[in-house]
């Protein structure tokens, strides 16, 4: 009937709107070097901020003894303990525990967030067993992950620029994050040392690299997204202190505040970002991360419902909650081998309480999905060809034997394997078949925990 038709044009518009052709994501790509190039020459000169990590080496293997990290993305934090052997022994032991942030801490003080971090970090030092612990006498360091914008001001410092992914907290803005944590140990009663505050793109690229020396850039597809790769220092107009002898820096990118006039951006987009706590902020992030993936399309079929009842005639009240339909639960959704589509119809009806879904409808459900995801995956690997651009690895030199690995990590790219497989084939697809055969995508899982610890042991103050 008419209603199911302007249903489905409601989708083919979707589709149309969220097209991705090979074109326009090599568009993408290039809009991303330019930033890239700009963010790099000047502070504030791009949407890009290509932030100095002060990281101008990565872990050689050589690093040695008993590490902390401790790991804030969106909405877990880890804490880490790692023994490091040297070139030898190299990983010895690891032990990590995982915490839920609790929603109301993401918008509150910031001496609330960093005191409930810092005691149940106190916990986990607390469990130290024989395996793995401090010589005594000798302060436990800390290798930080912070994966929100900072500009460093060294290793070990640096201010918040702005919060993102659903933290809105005022009175951290403007702060030294270390210094925070720091006070809030103190007024723990844990005594530890922060020896270096990294991002976790940052660690993820570390941990990486500890593993496999061919890895020069990472990618976290998570919560939100972001991306850090292995710069000349020389190719930092905006770096004007001393060159580092390895004449490397690691640039945490923060693409997910990127965006360009060829995004392909819709009225759903739109509206998400006006409503959102950063308005007119990560746009990037806002397409193709795990925060909003099941937001875009919970919009979507609103609209569907509202405009076409999709869902019968009366409206399903949950729908209008936002962030109701989470990216786990698409991905689920858009999963589901069933012939008769169980995984969708038990989703609707447990989240949005809308019961008795036939096959055909379901059908459009992950129909719908699909052109999301497709989307945020196809514009993930063109920002990962903006990278290899920038890094001259978009094409294979005479006689050079390339071997270049990027570690990927996040909860997106880990669970839902029709982004990850989309974005990997794109990336084949823009790079050709020559070139795609020198590069590689590995999981790095994890990384960015023990990557912070590898950093703060070669920052170590007892080095
Ligand atoms: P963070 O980015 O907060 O550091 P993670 O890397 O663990 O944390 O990513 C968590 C995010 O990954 C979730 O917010 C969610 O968007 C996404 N995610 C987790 N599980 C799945 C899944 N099964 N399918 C799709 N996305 C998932
Ligand atoms: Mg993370």
């Amino acid at each position: 009937d008419g209603k199911w038709a302007r249903a489905i044009e409601i989708v083919k518009e979707m589709e149309e709107k969220c097209a991705t052709p090979i074109g326009k994501l090599k568009q993408v790509a290039d809009a991303m070097l330019v930033e890239m190039h700009a963010g790099l020459a000047s502070e504030g000169g791009s949407k890009l901020k290509m932030l100095i990590s002060y990281v101008d080496n990565l872990p050689t293997g050589d690093e040695n003894g008993l590490f902390y990290a401790l790991d804030l993305g969106g909405t877990n934090f880890r804490v880490l303990r790692v023994k490091l052997g040297g070139k030898d022994g190299r990983l010895v032991n690891q032990e990590f525990a995982e915490v839920p942030i609790p929603p109301n801490l993401m918008t509150g003080t910031s001496n609330a967030l960093f005191d409930y971090i810092a005691a149940e970090l106190a916990k986990f030092v607390a469990q130290e067993g024989e395996e793995l612990q401090s010589p005594p006498g000798k302060m436990r360091e800390l290798g930080f992950t912070f994966s929100f914008p900072v500009i460093q001001t060294s290793i070990a410092s640096g201010t918040l620029v702005r919060w993102t992914k659903g933290f809105s907290i005022d009175d951290t803005v403007g702060q030294d994050v270390v210094v925070q944590l720091t006070k809030a140990m103190e007024r723990q009663g844990v005594h530890m040392h922060v020896s270096a505050l990294v991002n976790d793109t940052v660690g993820t690229l570390a941990g990486g690299k500890y593993f496999n020396k061919d890895v020069i850039a990472a990618v976290i597809l998570g919560t939100g997204t972001n991306a850090a790769y292995v710069e000349c220092a020389q190719a930092i107009p905006k770096w004007h202190g001393a060159l580092p002898e390895s004449g490397e820096m690691v640039i945490n990118m923060e693409w997910g505040n990127f965006r360009s006039s060829h995004l392909p951006l819709t009225d759903y987009d739109l509206a998400l970002d006006v409503e959102s706590l950063n308005p007119g902020e990560q746009i990037f992030e806002k397409i193709i991360s795990g925060m909003y993936l099941g937001e875009i399309v919970r919009r979507v079929l609103l609209n569907m419902a509202e405009e076409a009842a999709f869902f019968g005639d009366i409206l399903p009240s949950k729908l209008k909650i936002p962030f109701i339909l989470r990216t786990p639960d698409m991905s689920a959704m858009h999963h589901d081998t069933s012939s008769d589509l169980e995984v969708v119809g038990s989703k609707l009806k447990d989240i949005l309480e809308i019961y008795n879904t036939s096959l055909k409808t379901r059908k459009v459900v992950v129909e719908l999905c699909n052109i999301v995801a497709t989307r945020g995956a196809r514009l993930a690997a063109a920002g990962i060809l903006g990278i290899l651009k920038k890094m001259g690895k978009d094409t294979v030199k005479e006689g050079d034997k390339q071997s270049t690995v990027i570690a990927l990590d996040g909860g997106l790219y880990e669970h839902y394997s029709e982004y990850s497989k989309c974005m990997e084939n794109t990336l084949n697809e823009l790079l050709g078949e020559e070139v795609s055969k020198t590069i590689e995508i590995v999981h790095s899982n994890d990384g960015s925990g023990i990557g912070a610890a590898l950093l703060a042991a070669s920052h170590s103050r007892y080095r």
